[in-house]
């Protein structure tokens, strides 16, 4: 460990957050337990794709913060001296004011999304997603006397934890029993090829599966009415559903569908954002332009609390067209989206991003990794598929190849479980590849990661995969 913390000045650290933290997403019996009782891991620090726990164990981080965040990698001092710098001068003005960061890196985000024109800034992705939920609900009001309001979402994305998000959710877990949910979102089904068999789709594969699955969406469209919907929400590659890549022909059909019945097209780029998949954002790999891009967790990499739901200038318009309409305007606020911290951090990531040619890695790295995945689905035949762009990659584990049955998650569990016993490798696995399995091991180490870095994190799997499934 760099710092000056020994892991026995810790045990307090360890009991106060058995005491008092509620853990996300977590199942807390193990912490607890009389007997057996396991520790909380507590991560102390970071350096570049690498991190220490309480115990100055160094562990290889495959996932970037575990959720796919810390594109740039671990003790970034610049960005840190740069939000230091920022604070002593100004640190917060919320309300209708703006700030030197905001002004600065809206203009040098704009600049790597042609077409785009407009950034409001929030703190989370959930709430850049309801940012522009509230955009098309309002839009629908002012333009379309409330009816065009409906939302349409995919089965499989995730678009957030809060009610509204999660009623745009197509991770059906992630919401059960959070509801009743809100109206007017309504699911189309998934493009993920490798289980197309499932949606009855199985005799297609490549451009003509990914044509269905957009011409499915029209469907919908046209039984809910087009005139009810206002607009169509996507991730990119989807993420925690099971990184799917869509297929050839989907997006260019997508886009063609929207324009035809005049439904704006938001994309969550909560994940891919910034550079994950080896370009600036998801979306530009398919040629397509979108009216809403919402972004979060690689925008600041972490070092900061920022997001983003940025627009065209035509959407930003339709807000100030009317000025006799005292409810005309975006009527949305959010407090410390007027923190400076966040776009400060966001300038200083962007420069590095640029300057260390990390797309470029991205690009080379994540192709390297996909070619050692393809060779590990020769060795064992529990890897039904692998899939993913740039440093954002999946392996989807089977029972069996022929069925495509999914491995039972407490084998998955075990697999991830042995990368972090043996060899300290955190790797992830996605939430609802298929529905009530986590059978998809995730990949999405820093941007900065090297041939030696994922030749580690291949080797542990390999390894892990061998124990485990024999
Ligand atoms: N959108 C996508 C695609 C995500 O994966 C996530 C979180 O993982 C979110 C939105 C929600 O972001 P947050 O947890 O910052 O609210």
């Amino acid at each position: 460990m760099d710092g000056n913390l020994q892991s026995n000045d810790l045990s307090g650290v360890v009991e106060a957050d058995r005491a008092h933290v509620w853990h996300h997403l977590s199942q807390h019996a193990g912490y607890m337990a009389e007997e057996n009782r396991t520790d909380p891991k507590i991560i102390v620090e970071g350096k570049g794709l690498r991190v220490w726990d309480q115990n100055g164990r160094e562990h290889i981080d495959a996932v970037s913060g575990g959720v796919w965040t810390v594109n740039v990698g671990y003790g970034r001092e610049s960005i840190a001296n740069a939000v230091r710098d920022q604070l002593v001068k100004m640190n917060f003005f919320g309300g209708t004011m703006g700030s030197i960061p905001a002004a600065q890196f809206s203009e040098r985000l704009i600049s790597k999304m042609p077409g785009m024109s407009r950034v409001y800034y929030a703190n989370s992705g959930s709430e850049a997603n309801e940012k522009g939920f509230k955009m098309v609900r309002q839009i629908a009001h002012k333009r379309y006397g409330g009816k065009k309001h409906k939302i349409l979402y995919r089965d499989r994305d995730y678009h957030g934890t809060t009610i509204a998000a999660l009623s745009a959710g197509g991770q059906d877990e992630r919401g059960a029993q959070y509801g009743p949910f809100t109206p007017g979102f309504v699911r189309v089904p998934h493009c993920l090829e490798y289980r197309a068999m499932d949606q009855g789709l199985g005799d297609l594969s490549g451009e003509a599966y990914g044509i269905a699955c957009a011409n499915a969406i029209e469907e919908i469209i046209l039984r809910e009415g087009p005139d009810t919907v206002g607009a169509l929400c996507l991730e990119p590659v989807t993420a925690g559903g099971g990184v799917i890549t869509p297929p050839e022909g989907y997006w260019p059909r997508v886009q063609e569908i929207c324009k035809k019945y005049d439904i704006l097209l938001h994309i969550d780029e909560v994940v891919c954002g910034m550079g994950r998949t080896g370009t600036w954002f998801g979306y530009q790999h398919y040629g397509v332009q979108p009216d809403i891009v919402t972004m979060a967790k690689g925008v600041a990499s972490g070092y900061a609390a920022i997001s983003c739901c940025v627009t065209t200038e035509a959407v930003f318009d339709m807000f100030k067209d009317d000025t006799s309409d005292h409810l005309n305007y975006f009527r949305d606020i959010s407090t410390f989206g007027g923190c400076t911290a966040g776009p400060a951090a966001a300038m200083e990531n962007m420069r590095i991003l640029e300057d260390e040619n990390l797309l470029e890695n991205t690009t080379a790295m994540g192709s390297y990794m996909l070619e050692q995945l393809e060779e590990l689905k020769g060795k064992h035949t529990c890897i039904g598929d692998v899939r993913g762009k740039g440093l954002f990659l999946g392996a989807e584990l089977v029972a069996d190849r022929e069925t495509r049955a999914p491995l039972p998650e407490k084998l998955v569990a075990q697999v991830t479980g042995h990368c972090m016993a043996k060899d300290a490798v955190i790797i992830g696995m996605t939430n609802r590849s298929v529905p009530g399995f986590n059978n998809t091991l995730c990949f999405s180490p820093a941007l900065i990661a090297t041939k030696d870095d994922i030749d580690a994190i291949i080797t542990s799997v390999d390894g892990a995969l061998t124990t485990v499934m024999g």
